[in-house]
């Protein structure tokens, strides 16, 4: 496979059903106990995206019912989620002014360290 395209991941709001970037997005995974925060974004399981714009509207009926929609029994909890991770990112928005929603992905791999191996091994001859 040649031709790398810079191509930016997007994900789908289940509130509004925008396909928006990753980094404008929480990810909620559904664990054991209940709905949680996939702060890495990439923990397996049924995981469940929900944008940055959303989570400042989740006292909005439209939002309301969208999170009815998708988590029936557990919209409770995952209301309750997405209260935390609000007051959680106004937080540090009011700490740090200056903190965008900046992707903290690795642009570049890093440098591989190369262990030099004696592979060149000469066995006596026998014979
Ligand atoms: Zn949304």
């Amino acid at each position: 496979m040649s031709g790398l395209r810079r191509h930016v991941p997007l994900r789908r709001c289940v509130a509004c059903r925008e396909s928006l970037p990753k980094a404008q997005l929480e990810r909620l995974i559904r664990g054991e106990s209940g709905w949680a925060h996939d702060a890495s974004g990439r923990a397996g399981g049924r995981g469940t995206w929900f944008c940055h714009a959303c989570l400042e509207r989740l006292d909005e009926r439209s939002v309301t019912r969208a999170l009815a929609r998708t988590f029936r029994q557990d919209t409770e909890q995952v209301r309750a989620l997405l209260l935390t991770l609000r007051s959680r990112r106004a937080a540090l928005t009011a700490a740090s002014p200056d903190a965008t929603d900046t992707p903290q992905t690795p642009a570049s791999a890093r440098e591989a360290t190369v262990t030099p191996s004696n592979d060149a091994r000469h066995g006596g001859t026998n014979g």
